[in-house]
């Protein structure tokens, strides 16, 4: 999508901090890190959120969660936290799905 500033990221026309990339999903530092270790990962295709994950797309999450956890273990995070705001109220400021990935210090629940 022209406009979507993680389809941006993703064709390299916005400079990003890479953590891994396939033909899928592509995933990258957090600019405003909320602990030690927070990247993001993304579809290289556009969904708006998880609202938008449906028979025809769902594959690209479960893939998603395979780099996650592929990852993580290859970062030595022990523990962590996996999450994705949807909409305004649950604080979801990029209208492309993505996956937080956040470690590295004590969390509380429930998250605020
Ligand atoms: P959310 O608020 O859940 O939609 O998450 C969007 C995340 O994207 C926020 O944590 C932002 O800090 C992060 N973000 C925004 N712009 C960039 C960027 N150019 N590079 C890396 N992360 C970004
Ligand atoms: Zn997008």
């Amino acid at each position: 999508m022209s406009d979507c500033l993680f389809c941006k990221i993703v064709a390299g026309e916005i400079p990003s901090k890479k953590v891994y990339e396939d033909e899928l999903c592509y995933a990258f530092y957090d600019i405003d890190p909320q602990a030690p270790t927070h990247f993001l990962v993304i579809p290289k295709a556009h969904i708006r959120s998880v609202s938008q994950v449906d028979q025809t797309n769902a594959a690209v999450v479960g893939h998603i969660f395979s780099v996650i956890a592929r990852l993580s273990k290859e970062l030595g995070l022990e523990s962590y936290r996996v999450v994705s705001n949807i909409g305004d109220q649950a604080g979801q400021s990029v209208l492309h799905l993505h996956f937080h990935v956040l470690s590295g210090r004590d969390m509380t629940w429930p998250p605020g």
